[in-house]
């Protein structure tokens, strides 16, 4: 595997993509929404908590604020308290304010669709831009979460700790056509299997294909 070249690797990340999508078919976004900004909200949300815990949180939060014009508009200590259970509640209510005003003052109250313009949100990094940008524009774009992270360095796709550059190591690797899809399998795989801090690899689907499996189960 240490030998291996960049076409053998992008093989084997196919091979990888295939098996992971038969053992996965109902992978998706696990957060509830409706809309765009929804899901802008509840994965700012799902900072520091489960995405379970968000969808308990949600149904209220949207009840009443559906929109940005409602968010914008809340009454802020309202707000902090129907998300504080999703922790971080004082920064992430200001957070979500901010966005919605920005959203309504700069795009007429519709989510931006690049990448530019989202990460200039408060509150949005790469990861939910790109998120946005794959699940509601449908624009190829690589999520790296922590699982991603954990599951992509694992069979070897990438050696690097920092998001964006794993992104890009991902990028090199995986077909675009492939990219949307590869955060929901790699998520799905890493709560599953490959979990943190010990895989169960003797259970894996991909350990064939898996560099650090494979010398973990002592198979080279
Ligand atoms: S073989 Fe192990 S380390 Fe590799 S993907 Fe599977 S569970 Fe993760």
């Amino acid at each position: 595997m240490s030998e291996e070249t960049l076409e053998q690797k992008k093989n084997r990340a196919l091979k990888v993509i295939e098996i992971l999508r038969k053992t996965y078919p109902q992978a998706m976004v696990t957060l509830d929404y409706k809309t765009p900004f929804q899901l802008l909200v509840a994965t700012i949300l799902a900072a520091q908590c489960t995405d379970e815990r968000v969808n308990q949180v949600t149904p209220e939060l949207f009840r009443r604020y559906p929109t940005p014009e409602a968010v914008a508009g809340a009454d802020e200590s309202e707000l902090r308290e129907i998300i504080r259970p999703t922790g971080f509640f004082n920064q992430k209510t200001k957070a979500i304010m901010e966005i919605a005003r920005e959203i309504v003052a700069k795009y007429g109250g519709n989510v931006p669709d690049t990448l530019e313009e989202l990460t200039q949100l408060r509150g949005v990094g790469r990861k939910t831009a790109n998120l946005i940008l794959g699940i509601v524009y449908k624009k190829p774009a690589i999520v790296v979460d922590t699982h991603v992270k954990r599951v992509s360095a694992r069979l070897g796709f990438t050696k690097h700790k920092d998001p964006t550059k794993i992104e890009f190591d991902l990028m090199e690797v995986i077909p675009e056509s492939n990219w949307i899809e590869l955060n929901h399998l790699l998520v799905a795989h890493g709560r599953a299997i490959c979990k943190a801090p010990t895989p169960l690899c003797e259970r894996c689907p991909v350990l064939e294909l898996c560099p650090y499996g494979r010398e973990r189960m002592r198979l080279d």
